[in-house]
């Protein structure tokens, strides 16, 4: 496959990939959150979300989905599906450059509530009208 990047560990896993299909591959997420936290991500080395064709895509969300229903009723009740843009955070063991979709089952009030969003309805607020054409805006914007 060309468009890898030799000092990127996901453009490298060899043995580790579970399931890929023509553009896209799956493997354990390590370190991970959960047991069956998945990472899905484009054969290709690219880190802008915004970078990926139509088909890099439809074969990542192919694989998700296929991965999301596995889940459901052996690990999990539910799933989420997670993407981090974050380019300002340093490359580590926890943040890899090549984009990559978490996925992960979930049920009610499970470790990942328990430990990190017990309190997240205290984040939510009514929408502000202002707001809302403050956004509609951004996205009429050229
Ligand atoms: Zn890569």
């Amino acid at each position: 496959m060309t468009n890898l990047s030799s000092d990127c560990t996901f453009c490298d896993l060899k043995g580790e990939i579970l399931k890929q299909n023509q553009l896209a591959q799956a493997f354990l997420s390590n370190p991970r959150k959960v047991p069956g936290h998945f990472l899905v991500i484009p054969k290709r080395h690219i880190e802008q979300p915004w970078q990926l064709t139509n088909q890099e895509l439809l074969s990542i969300f192919e694989l998700i989905f296929f991965i999301e229903k596995k889940l459901v009723d052996k690990l999990g009740q539910g799933v989420d599906i997670r993407q981090n843009y974050r380019p300002f955070l340093p490359k580590s063991k926890l943040k890899q450059d090549h984009i990559h979709f978490h996925v992960y089952p979930r049920y009610n009030q499970d470790y990942l509530y328990q430990m990190a969003e017990k309190y997240e309805t205290d984040l939510f607020t009514d929408l502000d009208l202002s707001e809302r054409e403050e956004f509609k805006q951004l996205l009429a914007d050229k």
